[in-house]
């Protein structure tokens, strides 16, 4: 089982790198962010947040929560200039809940598990979660975007205090 980074941890502020190798362990790390994933109760997860810098983000699949999928070196290549906001929370930021304004519709890249070349597009929540976890490895998280407050205000400021020391 996969230990979840946490905010103020620095390395969920750095991008992550490029993934070239294609091979066993890659599925296995894919295997065990999903059972993390589950755990936790996430409907996503970003390599940084189990504490490895690369471009590997997974998506639930469903309602079940038994199913995701993969994508590695995710790139956005459209965004719909309509947004919507809904209210997002984080298992980097137990506790904190706020709106983040996002593209509603998304056109996107990115390799599966064996390296292969794929495109996707996405609306409604999956553009929400894949916009989430593409964030997170390019260094980003909901806080770093605009974001309004709906919970862990009080949370969120002792953290971040602890971070300025
Ligand atoms: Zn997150």
């Amino acid at each position: 089982m996969l230990h979840v980074v946490r905010y103020p941890v620095t390395t969920l502020n750095e991008p992550s790198e490029l993934i070239s190798a294609f091979d066993e362990s890659l599925k296995k790390l894919a295997e065990s962010m999903h059972e993390t994933m589950i755990r936790e109760n996430g409907i996503g997860l970003a390599a940084p947040q189990i504490g490895k810098n690369i471009r590997l983000i997974i998506v639930k699949v469903g309602d079940e929560g038994n199913d995701y999928r993969a994508y590695v070196n995710p790139e956005i290549v459209f965004s719909s200039d309509k947004t919507v906001a809904i209210e997002e929370g984080c298992l980097s930021l137990p506790g904190v809940f706020g709106y983040v304004q996002r593209a509603s519709k998304i056109r996107f890249t990115y390799r599966d598990l064996d390296g292969k070349k794929q495109s996707g597009k996405a609306r409604g929540m999956e553009a929400i979660v894949l916009q989430h976890e593409i964030d997170h490895i390019n260094g980003s998280l909901i806080i770093n975007r605009t974001f309004q407050v709906t919970q862990g205000m009080e949370r969120l400021a002792l953290w971040q205090k602890k971070q300025a020391q």
